[in-house]
């Protein structure tokens, strides 16, 4: 098999300019020319992973089959491509840190001192290969976090300028990079770009293509300019316009024909067999709904929609599946109230209640789940979204006041969801919670067997505490049903309610495997209760 390539992407100027969405769309171009294609994502800071990390600090904690928690970008790759990722797609700071300071305890470099170069970018440079050494991928993109001239992000752009000399042919850097619009001047100004060039150049870098985001079209003259001052080809600077959906960032790529610019710098062959049938099938789904549903999002983080990502994304795949738009209405689950639950939950179509930690906000989850039962609203729970139906059950069918997980509550005389007892021993927060793909035996003729036309699934989980078989018994003579067990474990993972029309709560996190090719079946038909709700109110 020839080489590896590897495509680095940087990132100047600002942050925030949708790295993640370019290498996610080049990657999806490639792929749909036949490459098989990666994207990994290193990430500065030096926490271990994000899992510990407050979702208002990066959005939203992506989990892989594996179990890896991960940044929210390589939840896009996988909507992208369709393709699982794992530990080896994201890395940290603290991941490189941690192995090399290992090693050195373990007396491995033989009395060395320890140094920034080599020992730290010749393990930035393990992890970025480790991908490529498969043997699975003929191109690694790998995405790095922050902004050139990032204190944090020196040692990986001094690894990009150890490799680029190393692999030669087989390596090409992305630079993406602002280009502002000055209003009053009614000019787009390069001066910003040239500087982030700079900057790179003077760290060993040069660019060979520049990606220039901005919000007006960049022009002849501009790319000119670029050309000229930053050393790239004038074919070479691509215009990465404002974009209606993230989903539209490959085709706006493509016209700009940045695959085939990538390919020739790579060397590689370029056929005439890019196929974007699907996805532009898709994205007219998405650009022409037939009908509308409205659904609430009921969290506690919904002033960083971020932290939502892959539920968000979950419901524009599902609406473009059933042709319809969703719209999410962000409802803050601190200010519902019994009161209240009304003025914020009526009109809704469906209501989803959304995974989280902790006590702030968690009383709204619990009213807006009985809003939610009492008046016959499509009901989707989502790992903490599922326990709290469980407890507002309990509370409300079952009479049990003080119903509670031990989470909230550990001297509930009622503790309906409580620790495994594995778990019970467990003392670091990182990296300790069930984590990753479980299997899932779905009961037959249940809500959700017909929702998944199949009796075995498999979803990714992100907790510590669990249904309480002790009392699923007293649940289910009074309508609750437990539709999905781990076979292993005997945990009930799904549960529905008889006398209502949908409700399901899931103690997985069914988002994070919904994909453009594949939307998720549970969020599908979700939107598709949602829509016969609408249509019959
Ligand atoms: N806090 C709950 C638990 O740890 C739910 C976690 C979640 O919603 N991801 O079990």
């Amino acid at each position: 098999m020839p080489s590896t390539k590897y495509i680095f992407v940087t990132g100047g100027v600002t942050s925030s300019l949708g790295k993640g969405i370019v290498s996610a769309s080049l990657a999806t171009l490639l792929q749909s020319r036949g490459y098989s294609v990666t994207i990994q994502k290193l990430d500065p800071y030096i926490n271990i992973d994000p899992g510990t990390l407050n979702p208002y600090e990066h959005g939203e904690c992506f989990v892989t089959n594996d179990g890896a928690e991960t940044d929210l970008d390589l939840g896009h790759y996988e909507r992208f491509l369709n393709r699982p990722t794992s530990q080896s797609n994201n890395v940290t700071t603290g991941r490189i840190y941690q192995s090399v300071i290992d090693k050195e305890r373990r007396g491995d470099f033989l009395g060395k001192t320890v140094q920034v170069i080599p020992h730290i970018t010749d393990e930035i440079k393990r992890r970025i290969q480790i991908l490529g050494n498969t043997g699975e991928f003929e191109i690694v993109i790998t995405e790095i976090g922050g902004t050139v001239g990032d204190i944090e992000a020196l040692p990986y752009i001094e690894t990009v300028r150890q490799l680029k000399w190393e692999l030669g042919e087989d390596c090409i850097v992305i630079h993406l990079t602002l280009i502002p619009f000055l209003a009053a001047t009614g000019e787009l100004k390069t001066k910003p770009t040239q500087h982030s060039v700079k900057s790179l150049q003077e760290s060993g870098i040069q660019p060979d293509i520049l990606v220039c985001r901005c919000e007006h079209p960049i022009g002849e003259d501009i790319r000119h300019k670029l050309a000229l001052f930053c050393n790239v080809k004038k074919e070479a600077v691509i215009e990465s316009i404002d974009a209606e959906t993230i989903y539209a960032v490959p085709i706006l790529m493509r016209n700009q024909r940045l695959d085939e610019v990538v390919l020739q710098r790579l060397d590689l062959p370029i056929e005439d067999n890019l196929d974007l049938v699907n996805w532009k099938d898709f994205l007219y789904k998405l650009k022409y709904p037939k009908y509308e549903v409205e659904i609430g999002l009921i969290g506690k983080y919904v002033e960083l929609r971020d932290s939502y990502k892959s539920i968000a994304e979950a419901f524009i795949h599902a609406g473009a599946a059933n042709e319809c738009k969703v719209n999410i209405r962000w409802i803050h689950s601190e200010n519902i109230s019994n009161e209240s639950a009304d003025k914020h939950l009526k009109d809704l179509d469906g209501i989803l209640v959304a995974p989280g930690f902790g006590e702030r906000g968690f009383e709204g989850k619990l009213e807006t789940i009985r809003y939610a039962r009492e008046n016959k609203i499509p009901f989707l729970g989502v790992c903490l979204g599922m326990q709290a139906a469980v407890i507002e059950f309990s509370r409300n069918v079952l009479g049990w006041k003080d119903a509670h997980s031990t989470e909230m509550n550990p001297k509930t005389k009622h503790p309906v969801i409580d620790l495994m007892e594995e778990q019970k021993k467990v003392e670091d927060m990182g990296g300790t919670m069930r984590l990753g793909a479980n299997d899932c035996e779905l009961l037959e003729g249940s809500l959700i067997a017909g929702v998944y036309k199949r009796s075995m699934i498999s979803e990714r989980h992100r907790h510590r505490y669990e249904f309480n078989n002790k009392y699923l018994k007293d649940m289910e003579k009074n309508g609750l049903i437990a539709s999905g067990r781990n076979p292993e474990l005997g945990l009930v993972e799904i549960v529905e309610l008889k006398d209502h029309p949908w409700f399901v709560g899931v103690q997985f996190h069914p988002e994070y495997k919904s994909t453009v090719a594949n939307p998720h079946p549970l969020f599908v038909k979700f939107v598709e209760a949602a829509g016969k709700k609408a249509a019959s109110s």
